[in-house]
């Protein structure tokens, strides 16, 4: 059976943040379960043996880490078990570690990296990415934004769907998976649009931008604005599909376990997804 692991639950700079000492920090540094790393998510099926990323963090080692320990296996024969990775955007949280595939480190071969054609300019035209495609440690697969990747061998297919959100150097994209069920995963979300609503309604499972609970929590919200959980709660507290939040920020109260604001979401249905989390789809 095809399942998805949560790899990293936290914004691009994980919990607890570098040089931060606030509460959400202190609790995942003295609890190691409150660590959210990156984010990340894994795709894979043991039996058929494959093993896919979405995203490329900066926390990479140590989900390849999480992988092996659980002895996820790929049909690739590499050093890392994985079978290609999906990027969302060229965010420093989501593509950077891919440099972790490079000469100064694993010198991997030939790992296909699955894009947008906006992204796959950007990897091929900047330092340190374009080393990565020149020496064929990465192989960069352009995937037309709306358009059905189908891999039979494996029976799942995906598509990526266009995502507003800050895009400095590339377009951001979301991935919908079909297998047995249908999965959207869209990290990083600006806005609320009726398109993007239609397809959260129509996904069993969607894994949706987590970062700030409201936007009152940072001072330079204006500056990275992503929607809000108090926000998507309200919009979507009719929805059927089963809904976890991901990719938080250390800022948001959601991730005090037993705290307000996480009994709130609960009693509202809405999921809380956590790292090494595993979900049949
Ligand atoms: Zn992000
Ligand atoms: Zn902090
Ligand atoms: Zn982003």
């Amino acid at each position: 059976m095809m399942k998805i692991l949560i790899l990293g639950s936290g914004q691009d700079a994980g919990i607890p943040q570098i040089g931060c000492y606030c509460e959400n920090c202190n609790n995942a540094r003295k609890n190691k379960e409150y660590i959210r790393l990156a984010p990340s998510i894994a795709l894979y099926d043991n039996e058929n043996k494959f093993c896919f990323l979405i995203e490329a963090s900066p926390d990479i080692k140590y989900q390849i880490d999480i992988l092996t320990n659980k002895k996820i296996v790929s049909n690739r024969k590499g050093i890392l078990p994985v079978d290609g990775i999906f990027l969302t955007h060229a965010h420093f949280g989501h593509c950077s570690g891919l440099w972790l595939l490079g000469k100064e480190c694993t010198e991997e071969k030939n790992v296909p990296v699955y894009c947008s054609p906006v992204m796959k300019q950007f990897l091929q035209n900047n330092h340190p990415f374009n080393h990565l495609s020149d020496r064929k440690n990465i192989i960069l697969n352009e995937m037309a934004i709306g358009k059905e990747l189908s891999f039979k061998k494996f029976k799942f297919s995906i598509t990526s769907i266009e995502v507003p959100h800050r895009n400095e150097h590339s377009d951001t994209v979301g991935y919908i998976i079909k297998g047995q069920n249908k999965i959207l995963y869209l990290s990083d979300l600006d806005l609320w649009t009726e398109e993007i609503i239609t397809h959260v309604n129509s996904v069993d499972i969607a894994f949706l931008d987590g970062t700030f609970y409201t936007n009152k929590e940072i001072s330079r919200y204006k500056e990275v604005p992503h929607v809000p959980i108090v926000e998507t709660m309200d919009l979507l507290k009719e929805s059927t599909t089963e809904i976890y939040f991901t990719h938080f920020n250390h800022s948001n109260p959601i991730v005090k376990p037993e705290g307000e604001e996480w009994r709130y979401s609960i009693k509202m249905g809405f999921k809380i997804a956590y790292d090494r989390l595993t979900i049949d789809i």
